[in-house]
C-alpha cells in the first residue's frame, strides 16, 4: 500500500509504503527490527518501504503490527 502522504521519520527518511508480505522463498529468515523475533519470508509479515530523499530505498520487516507501531514511534522521535 502506497501512503497518500509519505510519513516523515526524521532526517531525510520517509515511509513511502506499508504492505503485507509473503514470499515463496522458504529459506530467508529475517530479524524483526523491534523485538528481534524471527520474520519468515514465506509467512505473512509487514514490510515498510522507506525512502531516503538523498537517494536510496530500504525495506524493513516487522513480525507484527505492534512492532510496526513501536518502530514508527521510535523512528519518529528525534
Ligand atoms: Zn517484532
Amino acid at each position: 500500500m502506497k501512503l497518500p502522504t509519505p510519513y516523515a521519520l526524521g532526517g531525510t527518511y520517509y515511509v513511502e509504503t506499508v504492505s503485507a508480505g509473503k514470499e515463496t522463498d522458504d529459506e530467508t529468515v529475517r530479524d524483526c527490527v523491534v523485538c528481534g523475533g524471527h520474520v519468515y519470508a514465506d509467512d505473512w509479515h509487514l514490510v515498510t518501504g522507506v525512502v531516503d530523499t538523498t537517494g536510496g530505498r530500504q525495506r524493513h520487516h516487522h513480525c507484527s503490527d505492534d512492532c510496526l507501531t513501536e518502530w514508527l514511534r521510535l523512528m519518529a522521535t528525534d
